[in-house]
């Protein structure tokens, strides 16, 4: 019996270190497939289409939107993200773990869509070190970075609705955190009803007339 894929989220404040967890569990356990979204944020320095993302016009993802190509889309600092849904859904029919790296309203319209997909927050260990990460990078403008700022307050707000909190602080501890949590939800009984239910079947016939 193969066992089905699980749908999980992964959001967090910009300067959380997202991308490059998301690098590690992807260097470590090949097995999990991760979404590129689409976007019409230009690329930055060293980001390649179709790995980082699909960039977009804004023309060209107003027709994704139209033709249902994506499963949850979301403005954030005046542009759109989004994510489309023929690689994810192939992936889980497959049987397939598929990481979306997407923001919070994405994440809400996905758990309304997909409601046993599991949703991680992750954050750096405190506001400064968020911020030096943030301007660390030293590829947004400090406009860019107080809008995203102001955004990680809004989002804040939202972190209840998330099922799991996850801290980067050391790289590794989170990667193999992240991977724990992950294996620790294919065992839940709620995931497991066919296995269940056939061991049942086989065992039925010791209770005949016992
Ligand atoms: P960045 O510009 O730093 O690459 O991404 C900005 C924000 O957009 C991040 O919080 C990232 O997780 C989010 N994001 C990336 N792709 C998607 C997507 O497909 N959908 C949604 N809703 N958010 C996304």
């Amino acid at each position: 019996m193969g066992r089905q894929g699980i749908l999980i989220v992964v959001s967090g404040f910009s300067g959380a270190g997202k991308g490059t967890v998301m690098k590690g569990l992807m260097d470590r356990y090949g097995s999990y497939a991760l979404s590129v979204s689409a976007t019409t944020r230009p690329p930055r320095p060293g980001e390649v289409e179709g790995k980082a993302y699909f960039f977009k016009t804004r023309e060209e993802f107003e027709q994704m939107i139209a033709d249902g190509a994506l499963i949850e889309y979301a403005q954030y600092v005046d542009n759109y993200y989004g994510t489309p849904r023929a690689y994810v859904e192939q992936q889980l029919s497959e049987g397939r773990d598929v990481i979306l790296e997407i923001e919070i309203q994405g994440a809400r319209k996905v758990r309304e869509q997909f409601p046993e997909a599991v949703l991680l927050f992750v954050t750096a260990k405190d506001l400064p070190t968020l911020r030096s990460r943030l301007t660390g990078r030293g590829t947004e403008p400090p406009e860019v970075i107080a809008q995203r700022l102001c955004r990680a307050a809004q989002e804040s707000e939202g972190i209840e609705e998330y099922d799991y909190l996850v801290i980067n602080d050391d790289l590794d501890a989170c990667v193999e955190e992240i991977h724990g949590i992950i294996e620790s939800e294919h065992r839940k009984i709620s995931r497991n009803k066919d296995f269940i239910h056939q061991i049942r079947e086989e065992l039925e016939v010791f209770s005949k007339g016992e």
